[in-house]
């Protein structure tokens, strides 16, 4: 098995050619700090509502798309299955607002998916939530019962244990939900694919090009890089993902980094013919410590777990990364889901860190003087949510009010972490007592009370942990 930071998805896409560090200074109307989902697609965004605008984007690492964005399971997905907790924080309009914008934006993808030249696996498969343990039989019910209730019934279903069956049989699936509007892709591929269409569009990309100074003026923004390079703009944004933690401005003190990883088996088309998993749906199971499972066009299982470490404050390598425990516990658990597997090769492993926010939801805040914006918090559901996040980032950035800067996840009220390192120790426990609760429910005995009760402050203190 080859275990790397980077894994099988950013190997599998290919070498393409690393654009030149930043290596003079530059004026520009629009600066984006970071090369992943949210910064690509903001400038993307951006160009097509302002072609004439001269926009630089700044990557620390060798080529775009190197962190989650290139790493991900690719679950493709809206954000219908949030709408209960959306409702809860900020009521009916606002929630409906953000489902259909995060639809629109899974509908985006899927046409610029479709255009020639991007073949990055975009499959319409739809979403399965599935309960392993009669603890989560509740699977998707919140989430369904406020579809109904607002109007769009036809977003989330729930599905019978044979119907669940029919789509994947596993011996640990009990019932379950379908979001039929979501999708699979292979992320690398579609990272790639996004920041060649901004080389086409005249975006100018610096990779190698960390940003190691941002400040806001009366004027606009201006960063400095590892060099000494410097970019003045009229607005900035910084989408750096996790590193928000540390330096997001409005953001510092308000996330959590948690880890999540992924083993990827050899082509096992005849297991998946076995099971009856033909569909290409995207599947997860009910846990907090989520389990996400797909499959690629060759017949590969891709397998996640949600249960990596707690990084302390915003680091986001070593353990974040690559952790040889956790990958084999995952193994464990892989073949537990999929016992046709057993013989059969996991050909690779990765991880990469999760930017998870006590909201469970993505935020956008403005810096103080509001020439620069910030972006982070997807829990692990970012793949589709940072093509909607992109559009309200450059509106922002240029200057407009519409319908994109006016959803409410653009300066919410995020409630604050406890300081290090309590916050570490505090969640490092937290994972742990969900781990041995998760473990005895789907043995069928009653978990440990002190593990069972550490297990529930993240609910009564409205904190999560994420995919
Ligand atoms: C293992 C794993 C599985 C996941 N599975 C899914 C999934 O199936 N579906 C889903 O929806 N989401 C999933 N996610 C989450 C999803 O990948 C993220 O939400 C999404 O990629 C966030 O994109 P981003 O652009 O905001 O951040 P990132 O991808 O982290 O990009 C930030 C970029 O900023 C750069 N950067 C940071 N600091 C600087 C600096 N100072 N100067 C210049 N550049 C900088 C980084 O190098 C990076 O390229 C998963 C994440 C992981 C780790």
């Amino acid at each position: 098995m080859e275990h790397t930071r980077l894994g099988y998805w950013i190997k599998e896409a290919g070498d393409v050619t690393p654009r030149p560090p930043l290596d003079d200074d530059r004026d520009a109307d629009l600066l984006i700090v970071g090369g992943g989902y949210t910064g690509m697609w903001t400038a993307w965004h951006a160009h097509r509502l302002a072609p004439d605008a001269r926009i630089v984007l700044l990557e620390a690492e060798p080529v775009c798309g190197r962190g989650p964005s290139g790493r991900n399971g690719g679950f493709c997905e809206g954000m219908w299955r949030s709408l209960a907790a959306l409702r809860g924080r900020w009521g009916d309009g606002a929630a409906l607002a953000i489902g259909h914008a995060a639809e629109a934006a899974v509908d985006r993808i899927a046409a610029f998916c479709a255009a020639d030249g991007v073949d990055a696996w975009f499959r319409p498969g739809g979403y399965m939530a599935v309960s392993t343990s009669a603890a989560n039989d509740g699977i998707g019910v919140a989430s369904i019962e406020a579809c109904r209730e607002l109007g769009v019934a036809d977003k989330l279903r729930a599905l019978t244990a044979a119907e669940v069956r029919t789509r994947c049989a596993s011996p640990e699936f009990r019932v379950g939900m379908m979001e039929p509007g979501a999708a699979t892709l292979q992320p690398a591929r579609l990272a790639l694919a996004i920041r060649r269409s901004l080389l086409e569009a005249g975006v100018e990309v610096h990779e190698s090009s960390p940003v190691r100074r941002f400040r806001e003026a009366d004027d606009g923004v201006e960063a400095t890089t590892a060099t000494g390079a410097r970019v003045r703009a009229r607005r900035g944004v910084l989408a750096i993902g996790g590193a928000a933690k540390g330096r997001g401005g409005p953001l510092r003190g308000r996330l959590t980094i948690a880890s999540s990883h992924i083993v990827i088996t050899e082509p096992v088309p005849d297991v998946l013919e076995k099971i009856g998993w033909t569909g290409g749906e995207a599947i997860t199971d009910g846990r907090a410590l989520v389990h996400y499972f797909r499959t690629t066009p060759d017949g590969r299982i891709a397998f996640g777990w949600g249960g990596g470490r707690i990084a302390m404050g915003a680091r986001l390598h070593g353990r974040a990364e690559v952790d040889a425990g956790v990958v084999e516990t995952q193994r464990r658990h892989l073949l537990e889901y999929f016992p046709d597997l057993v013989g059969r090769r996991v050909t690779h492993a990765w991880g990469g860190p999760i930017d998870a926010s006590p909201m469970h939801l993505p935020a956008v805040t403005s810096l103080p003087r509001s020439r620069a914006w910030v972006a982070a918090g997807y829990t692990g559901n970012g793949v589709g949510p940072t093509n909607m996040v992109g559009l309200s980032l450059a509106s922002l950035a240029l200057d407009r009010t519409d319908d994109p800067t006016r959803l409410a996840f653009v300066d919410p009220e995020i409630p604050r972490v406890p300081p290090e390192p309590f916050h570490w120790i505090g969640g490092e426990a937290i994972r742990l007592g969900i781990e041995s609760k998760e473990a005895a429910e789907r043995a069928g005995r009653s978990p440990n009370p002190v593990a069972a009760a550490v297990a529930k402050v993240p609910e009564l203190i409205g904190f999560h942990i994420g995919r």
